[in-house]
């Protein structure tokens, strides 16, 4: 008999390569997404696979699922800063609530749960890079708070469940990360710079761009959480790549790639955005024996390939337009 996972946030960015990745290891695949910032368009291609089932439903509200479990991965949420502006208390009860329910059930079904929690957790850091031994230095009531302590409930829970209920768990902190199947408007920075090229308009660095992150190719993402997964590990492990840019020369990186004739607008810079983020990966590595593989300009050529794919409609649907104010200093 196959093993069946159940995989929420199954219809977003990481949740549908997830999906993919365990139907082409042979497991019986749930995708569950409640379609706020998830679209049915990054499983479509799933639904003709006999292993593949969809639930629509939001896991803040109590979670069933008939028959038999062996792994939980929770990856309902929100990930982008204009995202959890516009829907804060949904941010804040899919990673409590929503945690919660999926613990309880992942203890009803005898599974193993791996939870995605954040680089979020750290907040602004003033230790770099970030070890998963820094416990952070987060802005609990800014706008960015409503995820960062969602996340940080979350990783609390989990550990809780962990040590109370024997269960077998797993958090996984990720940095950032991109390629195929982001949401070209979401308001992050990578799908805001290819937007932006695309459209032919200004590319739209905010504060004076020396803010800095550290990018990872979702392929090597996914590596690294499948060996979370089936590792021994049950403390949080970063998964990113520690490749670290400044916000302004990744701007000038896509504007030679994609040959925009574009030039940089400056903006103001959003409440609490975090000066500097690089993981440390150390943990990983010894752990997991995983690094990332994939260099940064092969990653952004392989997403660039995929935004030219998607419609005119796409490319100029701004749903987080008006949010723009709520944002900037
Ligand atoms: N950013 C930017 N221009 C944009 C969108 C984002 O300069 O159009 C900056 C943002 O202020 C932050 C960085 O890019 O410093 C990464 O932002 P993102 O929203 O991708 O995620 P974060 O890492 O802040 O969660």
């Amino acid at each position: 008999m196959k093993k069946r996972v159940l995989i929420t946030g199954a219809a977003g960015f990481l949740g549908s390569h997830l999906c993919e990745r365990f139907l082409s290891d042979g497991y019986e695949v749930l995708g569950m997404d409640n379609l706020i910032t998830g679209d049915l368009r990054n499983v479509e291609h799933l639904f003709s696979s006999g292993d593949f089932t969809f639930y629509h439903h939001d896991v803040s509200n109590f979670v069933h699922v008939p028959g038999k479990l062996d792994y939980i991965l929770h990856f309902a949420s929100p990930a982008s800063p204009i995202d959890y502006l516009k829907i804060p208390i949904q941010t804040l009860k899919v990673g409590s609530l929503g945690t919660h329910n999926l613990l309880g059930l992942a203890k009803a079904k005898g599974a193993r749960i791996l939870v995605a929690s954040t680089s979020e957790v750290y907040g602004d850091p003033d230790i770099h890079p970030q070890k998963e031994t820094y416990w952070g230095n987060v802005n609990p009531i800014g706008p960015r708070g409503v995820y960062d302590e969602a996340k940080r409930f979350q990783e609390a829970i989990t550990m809780a469940y962990h040590r109370f209920h024997g269960l077998e768990t797993r958090i996984v902190r990720i940095f950032n990360t991109y390629g195929p199947r982001m949401r070209l408007n979401d308001g992050r920075v990578l799908p805001a710079f290819i937007g932006q090229a695309l459209r032919g308009e200004d590319f739209t660095v905010f504060g004076d761009g020396s803010q800095t992150r550290s990018f990872c190719y979702v392929d090597d993402l996914i590596e690294g959480i499948y060996r979370l997964l089936f590792s021994d590990h049950c403390e949080p492990v970063n998964i990113g790549n520690p490749d670290e840019i400044s916000i302004e020369a990744f701007a000038k990186e896509i504007i030679e790639l994609t040959g925009a004739q574009t030039k940089i607008t400056y903006k103001s810079l959003p409440h609490d955005d975090p000066k500097k983020r690089r993981p440390d990966i150390s943990v990983a590595k010894a752990v997991l024996d995983w690094e990332p593989k994939v260099p940064r300009y092969e990653g952004l050529k392989m997403t660039l390939e995929y935004f030219k794919t998607l419609s005119e409609e796409d490319l100029y649907k701004k749903d987080h337009k008006h949010f723009d104010n709520f944002i900037r200093r």
